[in-house]
């Protein structure tokens, strides 16, 4: 059997859509969170250090500096108040006179350049400190009537959203780790539902190929992968169904091919050895001779008719015709029958238009085929009736016989070819076995609607029906 390669299994296809899957979903939460934090954060902090600018210009003129000293510990922003002249008016550092930790002294002069060329009076920028730590840096000018120029710079560090990423980052690690295991779990679990019974049925699929007919397919789980085994388990018993009625077939044949041949070498031989001289008994003999070619004749085209119907090789000959006048000739031969074994055959008509749509010498053949069979099993109750029904689509034909009938679960078999009911057992009943096998293929070929209807001990009914017009 053909391998295929391991990344083309459904497990291996599974499980690496789930962790792609899982993976960019974590991919995109990493990226939105970390990215889409840092902006924001430094949005509402520029909005924060802008307010504090706001209310510091505004009440610049009675400043409470122990207030401000309060207000930039509790917000965490280095405060610093400056004249033009170098003259320290507010700086929050308690320590030193100059800022250290935030901003230097040449951060403030680059702040003090940068408001000078700036038309709005105001500058908002980022920084990273010596230490490094990314600080928003916002300068503001205020023009005070005794002091003159007067810079207000206010850092803010932005470390906090430094710390929040990186509980965030520590997080996404475990989450993102936490659900590929579990995309994995799931991939896993999917996936041996899936494949472990696929495997089975393809192993099974194997032994049917070997030529192990009848096996059963068992698929578990998915109800898809379960229909699938029923209907594979169907295919096999049917095709151990056909294996067999194959094997019959041919030990049929070969039976019936055999019995006349042997009867037609002995009976051959009793004419060259003992009844060549005697003109009576040579009569009898050559005729159970020809009496047992016409049976091997029969059987011999009956099997050539046969394959070539199912082959497709046979071509009908359309026409419009009277299917009263066909069952009248199909009745014909029957009527030697009537007056010697008591048989009672009856053609019975309803309605008018019988004309049909097919070929008049197969349709024929049907006739005569049910007619024999009919009379064949029709036991001791010898009446058999031939009824025709004509409506306004076409034309129902029916042949009803009175005899031993069929089993109901044995009713839909009877088509198949050397098929034979349970009660007809051994070849007593004289047909080639083949007689429905060919009716059926000219109703197909027809395609006409055809049945039968049966009751053991009371008979059966065949039917069919074909149309007025094709
Ligand atoms: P055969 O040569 O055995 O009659 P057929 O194909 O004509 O072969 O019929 C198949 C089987 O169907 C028969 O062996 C018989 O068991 C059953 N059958 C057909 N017609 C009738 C009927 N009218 N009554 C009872 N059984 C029938």
């Amino acid at each position: 059997m053909k391998k295929y390669p391991k990344p083309r299994s459904l497990r291996f296809r599974l499980m690496l859509s789930f962790l792609l899957f899982a993976g960019s979903l974590m991919l995109l939460l990493w990226t939105l969170q970390v990215l889409f934090l840092q902006n924001y954060y430094e949005a509402m902090k520029t909005r924060e250090v802008i307010q504090a600018a706001d209310s510091i210009v505004q009440e610049y003129g009675d400043l409470d500096l122990s207030k401000l000293q309060e207000f930039s510990y509790k917000t965490d922003m280095y405060i610093h108040l400056e004249t033009e002249g170098g003259l320290l008016i507010y700086t929050t550092s308690d320590t030193s006179p100059r800022p250290s930790t935030f901003a230097s002294v040449s951060d403030l002069a680059q702040i003090r350049t940068l408001l000078e060329a700036s038309p709005g009076g105001s500058v908002s920028y980022t920084v990273q400190t010596r230490h490094g730590i990314d600080t928003l840096v916002y300068g503001r000018l205020i023009h005070d009537s005794n002091l003159g120029k007067v810079y207000l710079s206010i850092f803010a560090p932005l470390s906090p959203v430094e710390s929040t990423i990186e509980i965030l980052r520590d997080q996404l690690i475990i989450v993102t780790f936490i659900s590929l295991a579990v995309a994995f779990l799931i991939a896993f679990v999917l996936s041996t539902r899936l494949s472990d019974p696929l495997t089975r049925i393809t192993r099974t699929a194997g032994q049917l190929a070997k030529g192990k007919y009848g096996v059963t397919f068992e698929g578990s789980g998915y109800s898809e992968v379960a229909q699938l085994a029923d209907t594979l388990t169907h295919t096999s018993r049917e095709l151990a169904r056909t294996d067999e009625l194959k094997k019959d077939l041919l030990a049929n044949v070969s039976h019936d091919l055999r019995t006349p041949l042997t009867m037609i070498k002995s009976y051959a031989e009793m004419v060259r050895d003992l009844s060549g001289n005697n003109p009576v008994k040579r009569e009898e003999h050559l005729n159970v001779i020809i009496d047992e070619a016409d049976r091997l004749n029969l059987l011999v085209s009956d099997l050539l008719t046969l394959s070539k119907m199912q082959s497709g090789n046979t071509a009908l000959e359309w026409g419009s015709f009277d299917l009263k006048e066909a069952a009248v000739s199909a009745l014909r031969p029957f009527e030697l029958l009537q007056e010697q074994d008591g048989f009672r055959i009856s053609l019975e008509t309803e309605g008018e238009d019988f004309t049909v749509w097919g070929d008049y010498g197969r349709i024929r053949q049907v006739l005569s085929n049910l007619l024999t069979n009919a009379v064949r099993y029709s036991g001791d109750n010898k009446a058999v009736t031939l009824r025709l029904c004509s409506d306004a689509n076409g034309v129902r034909c029916e042949v009803q016989d009175r005899g031993i009938g069929i089993p109901t679960e044995e009713l839909s078999h009877i088509w198949e070819r050397y098929y034979r009911a349970s009660s007809q057992s051994g070849r007593a009943s004289g047909g080639s076995g083949l007689g429905l096998a060919i009716t059926k293929e000219i109703f197909v070929l027809h395609g006409a609607s055809y049945g039968a209807e049966s009751t053991v001990g009371q008979g059966s009914t065949f039917w069919f029906s074909l149309k007025h017009k094709g």
